[in-house]
């Protein structure tokens, strides 16, 4: 944690000391080394690369390789683009090694510039321009500075505005355009006075000063080159206070005032000296000689050319030399001394071959940088169609994605309304299954009170028919005893004459009769049981109903009846109960009946695993409202006076009818024969 702290602390550090704490960042840097933390390095490896730039190129140059080395490793762009500038920047102002400044150059434009700041990107183009002034190519260095421009009016940087508009101020001068030199330049200064840049206004009025020398303005030169020099005291810059006086002194010589001029010569002179700045040197070495030249001080002003070419050697500055020479040889020409006129003949070929190789030289790197550029053209072109294509692709698969998302949006759609039904449906048969499950158990209540209470009725009808039984038994010894008493009554009064005695007594045999019969029936109903306990057997209804033709046979005979009859089936059953069923059913439709002759018709059907039976007959028939109570016990349409019975037959019937597991009914209207249906279930 506290190593992270340093870590943080220290990139900070790096990040806000300014250049000149050069030992201090360096004393972190080595701190550092142990690390594996490349950002935070390459960071402090950039600010040292500044601090050592310009005093110490060789240190900042290898500052600046290392820090892009690692930014390459962790492929930071913007550290690689900051690295590759601080590189051209050494490479081509401090070491004039246009061929690794332009291989730099070449890299930093390959660089997907997304990440990099505008302000960084500008610098660049600033370079590129500077490159290609000095390898002549100056159409291309006025597009990079205007594309430089623009980058600055955009971020409204006008430091950066000024910068560029005196850089355009070179370039025309260096393509010897000066009316469009001074153009760029004067609006340099009035940009570098908006912002109080000194500096940059002592370098405009000073290269204004040197445009007008070209223009042959002397005056103007000197005005603003003395202007220059009158500013620069306030910044301390002794390399430009020199060029400054050389300028200023270049002017005065042109006007005449060849004191003064030698008084800014020596000045300079003096100051070259002392920064060991052999171009400064040589220049002002130079103009010393020609002035000197000028004022007939032939022996002082080769003194001075010679001077200047020892300093020019230095520098290598060709052109310099290549003019010194020229005014030599023309010199040694004229005095007639050719020997001397040979040499500096030869010197001035030689640095002629030097600088026409320079150029020829220059010609080959623009011819670089142009097949680079169009490479890189081509590239950008490619580039540009796979992302035309890729572009396509990506419409495509956008138009894919937005349908892909219609889709995919439609089937959420569907899902929520398909989740909301499926939770309503859920909650409603959840809500149904609960209302199911009171009901149930309702219904479970409700049955279970239903078969106690059958069970109830089942014990009570149970012993209703035991106290039945028991009770017509028992009443049949003492009734027979009652019967036979009133026999004997009648025999011994039989001789009397008292009638109303006589019609008593006959009354009251009647009514004993009438009471044994009925007592007969009630025990008859009670000996009916259901065909769980009864014997059951097959039993061939046919031979039932020939049986029920016999017994009845007196009666119809009386009545002048006739049964007809299906050909019945076989049914598992017990035979007594069938032959009860059969006698009381075809007994009644001949008893109730005044046709002429009665008519009873058995038929039979199978139909739903069941027996159906029909007993037909043509006699009184029934009202519909006594259909159900005529199967009560006892119950009764007529008098005893009318129809002899006890009313307990039909409900003998039923009770057999229901121990099966059938059911009884009739369908009968007065007058009109009576329809009696039952059912047994099939085998
Ligand atoms: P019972 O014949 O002894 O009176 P039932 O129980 O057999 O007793 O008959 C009950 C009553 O139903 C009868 O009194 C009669 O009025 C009526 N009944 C029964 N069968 C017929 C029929 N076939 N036609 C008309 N009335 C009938």
């Amino acid at each position: 944690m506290r190593f992270k702290l340093t870590i943080v602390l220290l990139w900070f550090i790096a990040i806000v000391l300014p250049a000149q704490n050069n030992a201090k960042v360096y004393d972190l840097l080595n701190q550092l080394k142990s690390t594996q933390h490349d950002t935070a390095k390459s960071t402090l490896l950039l600010q040292l690369a500044h601090a050592y730039y310009p005093s110490d190129v060789e240190k900042a140059i290898g500052k600046a390789n290392l820090a892009l080395l690692l930014a390459e490793n962790y492929k930071d762009n913007r550290k690689v683009f900051k690295a590759l500038d601080i590189l051209i920047r050494c490479n081509y102002e401090a070491k004039s090694d246009l061929n690794t400044a332009i291989r730099y150059l070449s890299r930093a434009k390959n660089i997907d510039t997304s990440f990099v700041s505008i302000t960084d990107r500008a610098s660049l183009l600033g370079h590129e321009g500077h490159i290609y002034v000095q390898i002549g190519d100056y159409a291309k260095a006025q597009h990079a500075f205007f594309e430089q421009l623009k980058l600055y009016e955009y971020t409204k940087d006008r430091q950066g505005i000024a910068k560029v508009n005196y850089d355009l101020g070179a370039l025309y001068f260096s393509q010897a355009d000066y009316l469009t030199t001074v153009g760029y330049y004067s609006k340099a200064f009035d940009l570098f006075s908006n912002i109080a840049d000194i500096r940059g206004k002592v370098e405009a009025l000073n290269a204004l000063g040197s445009t007008y020398q070209k223009l042959n303005n002397f005056e103007k030169s000197n005005q603003y080159c003395s202007d220059a020099l009158y500013l620069s005291e306030s910044i301390n810059d002794l390399q430009l206070t020199a060029k400054i006086h050389l300028n200023v002194g270049n002017a005065q010589a042109a006007l005449g005032n060849i004191e003064g001029a030698e008084i800014h010569f020596n000045t300079a002179l003096e100051m070259g000296k002392s920064l060991y700045d052999q171009l400064i040197i040589a220049n002002v070495y130079h103009a010393l000689a020609q002035t000197a030249q000028k004022t007939g001080k032939k022996k002082i002003a080769i003194d001075f050319y010679n001077q200047a070419i020892d300093a020019a050697v230095l520098v290598n500055n060709r052109q310099l030399l290549r003019d010194i020479y020229n005014t030599l040889y023309q010199y040694y020409d004229e005095a007639g001394d050719y020997s001397e006129a040979y040499g500096y003949l030869r010197r001035l070929t030689a640095v002629k071959d030097s600088l026409s190789s320079e150029e020829r030289n220059k010609q080959f790197i623009n011819d670089r940088i142009r097949f680079e550029t169009e490479q890189k053209e081509e590239e950008n072109k490619q580039l540009r169609a796979k992302g035309l294509e890729s572009d396509l692709t990506i419409q495509k698969q956008k138009a894919l994605n937005y349908t892909s998302l219609a889709v995919l949006a439609f089937v959420i759609s569907c899902t929520l309304l398909l989740y909301n039904a499926f939770r309503q449906k859920k909650k409603y048969n959840e809500e149904l299954e609960l209302q199911v499950s009171k009901r149930t158990e309702q219904l479970r209540v409700s049955n279970e009170e239903l078969t106690t209470f059958n069970h109830k009725l089942e014990q009570s009808n149970n012993e209703l028919e035991r106290f039945a039984y028991i009770a017509s038994h028992d009443l049949k010894s003492p009734l027979r005893n009652i019967i036979s008493f009133l026999n004997l009554i009648q025999r011994k009064v039989r001789n009397q004459e008292d009638k109303d005695l006589k019609e008593y007594l006959r009354f009251a045999t009647e009514n004993a009769k009438q009471m044994n019969v009925l007592i007969q029936d009630v025990l008859e109903f009670s000996r009916v049981e259901s065909s769980h306990d009864v014997p059951s057997e097959n039993v061939d209804l046919n031979e039932s109903m020939m049986m029920v033709v016999q017994n009845l046979q007196e009666t119809m005979q009386s009545k002048n009846a006739i049964v007809y009859a299906d050909a019945l089936p076989v049914v598992h059953s017990n035979s007594v109960q069938m032959l009860q069923l059969f006698q009381n059913l075809v007994g009644n439709g001949i008893k109730y009946n005044k046709s002429y002759q009665p008519e009873v018709k058995i038929s039979h059907k199978k139909m739903n695993g069941h027996h159906l039976f029909c007993i037909q007959d043509n006699g009184i028939g029934i009202d519909t409202q006594y259909h159900d109570q005529i199967f009560e016990m006892f119950k009764r349409l007529h008098t005893r006076e009318e129809y002899n019975g006890t009313g307990i037959g039909l409900a003998i019937c039923k009770k057999i009818v229901s121990g099966m597991g059938g059911e009884i009914w009739l369908d009968s209207e007065p007058n009109e024969g009576a329809k009696f249906y039952f059912t047994v279930p099939a085998n």
